[in-house]
């Protein structure tokens, strides 16, 4: 089994870190907690992260110094490094960035956005290592272990929805005629009728309960899986006649 993105949080605050690392381990990441600076550079020497979460103002040495050592550092330099801060000052940002960090984000922020920012950063750092699993938004599928969550909460599939909405995350935003998905998703030797796939697109969206939206219908073309459901999209200003 592949295993899960290790996080470093590197931390002072205990309810900060418990409520990261419960919110990771909800997302499908291993995550590790460093109270202070000496005890992460001890986890650092023993096991590699994927990513560090790094606070900025902690006892002893600051994470804004941690994060220009790891830097330097021919064995740290390749993890990508998230500050985590209530300094909010561009000053301090670019500080930040320029220390080595990769992203910033300031607190007090939403554990959405967190977890959106670590899955950004590891997709630039390096896609493979997120291998098999794909991220729309709140809904993550994981290949290698057969896992689909949105918002953190697991959800349940069969086979051919599993391998339906993997097909669907991994094109995002295209339009799929039944056709396409039932040469690409059942395979092109298998005769069965179009509309077959509609009745399993209608128990997909079942199964993804809330995130069932996020498949939309596309009248006279097919299906298609999108981050921004015009069921959840804002309305379009209506301009007023002067
Ligand atoms: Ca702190």
């Amino acid at each position: 089994m592949r295993t899960l993105p290790r996080v470093l949080i590197v931390e002072d605050e205990a309810p900060i870190a418990e409520l990261i690392a419960v919110n990771l381990r909800h997302n499908g990441f291993q995550p590790t907690w460093a109270m202070d600076s000496e005890t992460a550079q001890r986890e650092l020497d023993a096991v590699l992260p994927d990513v560090i979460l790094l606070d900025w103002m902690l006892p002893g040495e600051s994470g804004l110094s941690l994060a220009k050592k790891w830097r330097k550092d021919p064995r740290t330099k390749g993890v990508p490094i998230l500050m985590l801060t209530a300094r909010g000052d561009e000053a301090d940002r670019v500080a930040g960035l320029d220390a080595g960090a990769d992203d910033y984000i300031t607190k007090p922020f939403s554990t959405k956005e967190l977890l959106a920012r670590i899955r950004a950063v590891l997709r630039r750092r390096a896609p493979e290592q997120l291998g098999g699993s794909v991220a729309i938004g709140a809904l993550l599928l994981d290949a290698s272990t057969h896992r689909v969550s949105y918002d953190g909460q697991p959800l349940k599939l069969g086979p051919t929805e599993f391998k339906l909405l993997h097909y669907f995350m991994k094109h995002a935003e295209r339009v799929h005629s039944r056709g396409q998905l039932l040469d690409k998703v059942w395979g092109d030797h298998v005769f069965i009728e179009e509309r077959t796939v509609d009745v399993h697109v209608k128990r997909l969206r079942e199964a993804l309960g809330a995130a069932g939206v996020l498949i939309e219908t596309v009248r006279g073309a097919g299906y298609r899986l999108t981050a921004q459901p015009l069921a959840q999209r804002q309305p379009a200003a209506v301009a007023t006649p002067s």
